[in-house]
């Protein structure tokens, strides 16, 4: 880099890049039983009055981790005003000429000054606190850029403060060029693995290492408890039913049917295919697993489609189980 990027850089520590921004609507009973509902919070001072009184509270007070929620404009807006050429497009802009493309979220830590009750009006600015030398991280160089947004009430006084951090960084080069789908030869990852970067290895400890053992020598197991003998996966070492600890296992007839599916076209691994077909299976025996779908394409995966056991190599010492069509069997 040279000093000169150094120095435009730097000249964004101090700068606001999101001015103070209201939030659409000010803080309400429907959009906190909303949150409440999705996070399955049933604290009772968010929506019941009397139960938030015998706190020693006024009334019910909104959740402090919804203090983002007030301010978020939506995806509409939030679109339109992308590429404004503000001071956040800038920073965006310059980054990208030094490379640092891709981004992640790293952290976020919150303060929070006050409980914020219906009727406040949040609006929320934010600064940038530092900007990091060039790093190596896992995911290639980048810098990590640390901003502080305040969020205020109507009155002005702050009633949050948020430093949040994010990686901006240079993606590594690929492994391997991708191919375009059209340019794909026939069969899948499975069929040419010679060709294919490793995939990511699965996190074996000693309540799965039975089933990953097993799929090695391309059996599929399900893990049985051996009081209730109630079947269970994904492993544990606990019968969900019964609280037992004694198991055994039964060895899955590898008959399938499909429970629910998506399809994945971002972000991309080199050793998979795309689109990818990550489905939710469940086998015969009741139990489900998630695996991906071969020999099908998006279009043709239906739900209840009936599936039948086949296996990948996922490394030297790996195999994994997979599905196809039952149509497709033996081919
Ligand atoms: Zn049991």
């Amino acid at each position: 880099m040279s000093a000169a990027y150094e120095d435009r850089l730097r000249a964004f520590v101090g700068r606001e890049i999101h001015p103070l921004r209201p939030g659409q609507d000010p803080v309400n009973v429907p959009m906190i039983r909303h949150w409440v509902e999705a996070m399955e919070d049933d604290n009772p001072i968010y929506l019941d009055e009397e139960a938030a009184r015998a706190t020693g509270r006024d009334g019910v007070v909104a959740p402090a981790s919804m203090a983002q929620a007030w301010v978020m404009r939506g995806y509409a807006a939030t679109a339109a005003a992308k590429g404004g050429g503000g001071p956040a497009d800038e920073l965006t802009d310059l980054l990208a000429e030094g490379g640092y493309t891709s981004v992640v979220a790293t952290d976020s830590e919150f303060e929070f000054h006050r409980e914020l009750v219906p009727g406040d009006h949040v609006a929320a600015r934010e600064v940038v606190e530092s900007i990091s030398p060039e790093k190596a991280t896992a995911l290639g160089a980048g810098r990590f850029i640390t901003s502080l947004r305040t969020y205020h009430d109507q009155d002005g006084e702050i009633v949050a403060v948020q430093r949040w951090r994010i990686l901006r960084f240079r993606p590594k080069p690929k492994p391997q060029k991708p191919r375009e789908p059209e340019e794909r030869p026939e069969g899948t990852a499975a069929e040419r693995p010679e060709e294919r970067a490793p995939r990511p290895q699965p996190a074996i400890n000693r309540d799965n290492a039975f089933w990953f053992e097993a799929a090695r020598e391309r059996r599929l197991l399900i893990q049985r408890c051996a009081a209730c003998r109630t079947l269970r996966h994904p492993p544990g070492p606990c019968c969900p039913e019964c609280g037992s600890f004694e198991w055994d296992t039964v060895r899955a007839s590898g008959d399938a049917h499909v429970y629910s599916f998506v399809v994945n076209h971002h972000p991309r691994h080199p050793a998979f295919d795309y689109p990818l077909i990550v489905a939710v299976v469940e086998l015969a025996e009741g139990t489900r697993l998630i695996t991906n779908l071969v020999g099908v394409t998006p279009e043709e995966v239906e739900i209840d489609m009936p599936v039948v056991l086949d296996w990948v190599d996922a490394g030297p010492e790996s195999s994994l189980p997979v599905f196809r069509p039952v149509a497709q069997e033996g081919q």
